[in-house]
């Protein structure tokens, strides 16, 4: 493949890497002062979040355990079903603990909210959720998100561990691709 500028295949850039951050230390100061003196299991979606959680993780001041977990979720195409398939879970045993799922971006919340119920599931103390992105018009269950970073129009975004057909996860800014790219 042609190196090029990667940015430049966006139409439209929605957040910036200095916005991204930005967001990001503001909602590490909330989890410090919500998690003072625990240690928190926090739970990364791959493979969107990697990005999420290596900059939420680096920007806490405070004790915490990564771990992660790979899901697919069954459906035709672009669209989420709700039924979610395990690849990779968890090494952790959740019993007892303050779990923080870290997730990249809420469209439906049908793969979330799976998921909150499969980790309640086992046991722990609490089930939050930090995600960078909600597509406030796209939602078709209610989540109660305690830590979100952005509301974003309902648009096909990639960037900061977003993908298209698994690549632009490695820009550091969020944008809408140019028409261009899909055809
Ligand atoms: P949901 O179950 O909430 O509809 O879908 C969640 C998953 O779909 C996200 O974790 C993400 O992997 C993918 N997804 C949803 N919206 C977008 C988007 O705008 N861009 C990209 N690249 N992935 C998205
Ligand atoms: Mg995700
Ligand atoms: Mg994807």
């Amino acid at each position: 493949m042609e190196s090029h500028n990667i940015a430049g295949d966006l139409e439209e850039v929605l957040l910036t890497e200095e916005q991204i951050q930005g967001r990001l230390a503001e909602l590490a100061r909330q989890i410090e002062a919500d998690y003072a003196g625990e240690n928190v299991l926090l739970v990364g979606v791959l493979k969107g979040a990697v990005m999420v959680m290596a900059d939420l993780a680096r920007e806490l001041n405070m004790q915490v355990t990564m771990d992660w977990m790979a899901v697919s979720s069954y459906g035709s195409g672009t669209t989420s079903s709700g039924v979610v398939r395990i690849l990779k879970d968890l090494d952790s045993d959740l019993t007892g603990r303050k779990v923080l799922i870290v997730e990249d971006i809420i469209d439906s919340g049908l793969t979330l909210s799976w998921l909150i119920s499969n980790l309640k599931s086992r046991g722990p103390e609490s089930v939050e959720i930090c995600a960078l992105l909600r597509k406030p018009e796209a939602a078709r269950v209610d989540i109660d998100v305690k830590y979100l970073g952005f509301d974003i129009p309902n648009k096909f975004v990639v960037g900061y561990g977003l993908d298209y057909n698994e690549q632009y996860r490695n820009m550091r800014s969020v944008g809408i691709l140019a028409p261009h790219i899909y055809s």
